[in-house]
C-alpha cells in the first residue's frame, strides 16, 4: 500500500507493462484512443466491443486480442469476464468506454428509447463493473475508469436521456471508488466534452431534432470536437494518480469548475439560455 500522498493516494501501484486492460467500445473514438494509448504504455490490450470487426482492426494495430460483447446485456457481460480471465489472463484495468447517444426534449422520447440508451451508457459500466469486478476485488489489485462526461453535470434541455445516464455513471463511479478502496481498486470516471469520434451515427435524433438541420449542425460541431486522444490521455492520468473525476477538454473542465462554484439559480438560468441549448 502507498501512503495518502503518493500518486495512487492509498492505493498500491499499478505497473502498466505487466497489467492486461479491457476497453469496451475499442472499435472506435475514445475507446480505440484509450487502446493505443494503454498499448503504448506496455499493457496488453484486450478490445471489446459490439462490432466484432473495428475491435479487430483496433486489437490489431495494439497487437491485442478482440471479443465481441455487447456490454447492455449482463450475461454475455458474464460470460466475457469469465473467457478473458481463462484465456488472455488477470484483468488489472477496466475501461468500460462503450456508449450512444440521443437528443430531443423529454415528451419527444419514448419509454423503449429511454430504456435503449439507460441500458448501454448506464447498465453497460454496471455490467463491466459486475461481471469483471469479483475477479479484481479477489486479487485486491486494479483500476476501472468509467466514461462519464460533461453533460453528466452539466443539463442540457434537449438530452435529458443522455445527460441522465451519465450523471448515474458519475454518481455510480465515485460511491463504487468508495467502496473498493478497501479492496486496493481505484475508480475513476472521465468526463470529456465535444469529441471528434464517429459518437454522431449512433445518436438517436428525436422529435424536433430529428432533422437534416439539426443533424448537419451537430456533426459540424463535433468535427471542430478535441481529438480522442484527448480523452485517452485524461484515461492515463486517472489511473496512473488515481483521480475520482477528470473532465477532458476545456468546456468540460470550465463545467466541472462551475458547477462547484455558480450558485444553482445561475446555473438554472444557463441551462436555459439559447446559447447554453435551452429550448
Ligand atoms: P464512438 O461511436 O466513436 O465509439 C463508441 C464505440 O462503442 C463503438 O465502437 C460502438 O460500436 C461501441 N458500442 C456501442 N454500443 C455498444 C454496446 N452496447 N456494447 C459494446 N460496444 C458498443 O463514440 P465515442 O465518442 O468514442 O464514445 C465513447 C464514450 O465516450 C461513450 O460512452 C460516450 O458517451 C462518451 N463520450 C463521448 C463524447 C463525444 O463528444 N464523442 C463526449 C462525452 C462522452
Amino acid at each position: 500500500m502507498g501512503s495518502i500522498l503518493s500518486p495512487r493516494k492509498g492505493l498500491g501501484s499499478l505497473d502498466f507493462k505487466n497489467t492486461i486492460a479491457v476497453v469496451t467500445g475499442a472499435g472506435s473514438g475514445i475507446g480505440r484512443a484509450t487502446a493505443l494509448r494503454l498499448a503504448g504504455s506496455g499493457s496488453r490490450i484486450v478490445c471489446v466491443d459490439i462490432n466484432l470487426q473495428s475491435a479487430k482492426k483496433t486489437a490489431e494495430d495494439v497487437d491485442g486480442v478482440a471479443y465481441e460483447a455487447d456490454t447492455s446485456n449482463s450475461d454475455q457481460m458474464d460470460a466475457l469476464a469469465a473467457k478473458i480471465e481463462d484465456e488472455v489472463g488477470p484483468v488489472g484495468i477496466l475501461v468500460n468506454n462503450a456508449g450512444v447517444g440521443m437528443t430531443g426534449r423529454f415528451l419527444d422520447v419514448s419509454l423503449s428509447d429511454w430504456l435503449w440508451i439507460q441500458n448501454i451508457n448506464l447498465n453497460g459500466v454496471l455490467n463491466g463493473c459486475r461481471s469483471f469486478g469479483p475477479y479484481m476485488v479477489k486479487r485486491k489489485m486494479g483500476h476501472v475508469v468509467n466514461m462519464s462526461s460533461g453533460l453528466g453535470y452539466f443539463p442540457r434541455a434537449t438530452e435529458s436521456s443522455y445527460c441522465t445516464t451519465k450523471a448515474g455513471v458519475l454518481m455510480f463511479s465515485r460511491c463504487l471508488r468508495a467502496d473498493w478502496h478497501s479492496e486496493n481498486i481505484g475508480v475513476s470516471a472521465i468526463c470529456p466534452g465535444v469529441i471528434n469520434t464517429n459518437i454522431i451515427n449512433s445518436t438517436k435524433f428525436l422529435g424536433e431534432r430529428n432533422n437534416n438541420k439539426e443533424l448537419e449542425a451537430t456533426k459540424k460541431l463535433f468535427s471542430k470536437g478535441h481529438s480522442a486522444d484527448v480523452v485517452a490521455k485524461a484515461v492515463m492520468n486517472s489511473i496512473k494518480f488515481n483521480r475520482a473525476v477528470v473532465p477532458a477538454g476545456i468546456e468540460a473542465s470550465i463545467g466541472w469548475v462551475l458547477q462547484g462554484l455558480m450558485p444553482l439559480f445561475l446555473q438554472d438560468l444557463a441551462t436555459r439560455s439559447k446559447f447554453m441549448g435551452g429550448v
